[in-house]
């Protein structure tokens, strides 16, 4: 009879700065947490990922564990059923085969789904009974977009395009917008494009924690603040006429904002909706890691019972070791 060596898994969130990866043993202890710059070309971010795991497995082996499974989430249009990457942009990816990619390279089933999806399945985990069948996930950091579970079923859309709501259209003859549109949800609302916008103004500040900071004292930090919860506040509220979701969690950097964020936004947002009762606005739990404990869950392949557990363990070593990190 052959011994079966434990196993473990590896996952992967890749973003248009870096990509995340960690490895976890089989009781959800995260072993190491690896981040890699991503870089330009799809080729070359391709070559990144594979670096990447090939990594991380080395560290599951040192532990005496097998590379089990995969799980990998990454922005764009992706069909999470067969794994395809149809077209990510910033990651000069189009009609990529990524999941078949992923095992025949190395060995393992693997599953490949959309970020902000991957991040609404942890913070469904995360709700739990609570009020999840109908959740909207809106994941605010480098770019801004949306992810739905509508009658307890993950929404994908016809070309899994559903979520897009960064380039939902919240001032018309706006500013100019990566897509071609003018005045989209993300040009006011996404954390580079509150820089790029403050900046612009002739503001000083490295980073966009720094102008929540001196929201109090700098009325450039106001104004600028000012439009991106504006902007958000009117997307929410026609994605809340559309799809009426139970709830809303706010995910993703920006989040980190906390009440300076929530308070005016939750003010706007229920200023937009006079004619009906508006779902509840939260942070997420999870703060920015909803789409690499996404990724963990669907590469565990747990059924919901254990993810709940599962997505509280996972959240809290990472935050842990963010916050290690930070300071
Ligand atoms: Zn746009």
């Amino acid at each position: 009879m052959t011994s079966v060596q434990p196993g473990g898994f590896i996952a992967v969130d890749i973003g248009g700065t870096s990509i995340k990866g960690i490895a976890v043993d089989d009781g959800g202890r995260v072993l190491r947490r690896l981040d890699l710059d991503t870089p330009v070309g799809g080729a070359a971010v391709l070559e990144r990922l594979g670096d990447l795991i090939e990594t991380l497995e080395v560290t599951l082996e040192a532990d005496g564990l097998m590379l089990a499974r995969l799980g990998v989430a990454c922005p764009g249009l992706v069909d999470g059923r067969s794994g395809v990457v149809r077209f990510a942009s910033n990651l000069d990816w189009r009609d990529l085969e990524l999941q078949r990619w992923l095992t025949a390279r190395f060995g393992v089933p693997a599953v490949v789904e959309n970020d902000a999806r991957a991040g609404v399945v942890a913070e469904h985990a995360w709700a739990g009974a609570d009020g999840a069948d109908d959740l909207a996930f809106v994941p605010v950091g480098t770019g801004v977009a949306a992810a739905y579970y509508l009658d307890g079923a993950l929404a994908r859309g016809a070309t899994d395009a559903a979520g897009e709501f960064g380039h939902l259209r919240a001032v018309a003859d706006g500013e100019l917008c990566t897509c071609g549109n003018r005045g989209c949800v993300e040009v006011y609302t996404s954390a580079a494009n509150i820089l790029t916008r403050y900046r612009r103004g002739g503001g000083q500040a490295e980073s966009t924690p720094e102008i929540v900071r001196t929201l109090d004292d700098d009325p450039l930090a106001r104004r600028v603040w000012g439009e991106a919860v504006d902007a958000l506040a009117l997307g929410l509220a026609s994605l809340v006429t559309l799809l009426d979701p139970s709830r809303i969690v706010i995910g993703g950097g920006l989040s980190r904002a906390g009440d300076a964020l929530l308070t005016p936004l939750r003010r706007r947002f229920g200023a937009e909706l006079p004619w009906r009762e508006h779902p509840p606005i939260d942070r997420s739990g999870l703060a920015s890691h909803s789409t690499l404990v996404g990724a963990a869950l669907l590469g565990w392949g747990l059924g919901a019972d254990d993810s709940r557990s599962a997505v509280r363990r996972l959240g809290t070593q990472l935050e842990l070791q963010e916050r290690v990190t930070r300071s």
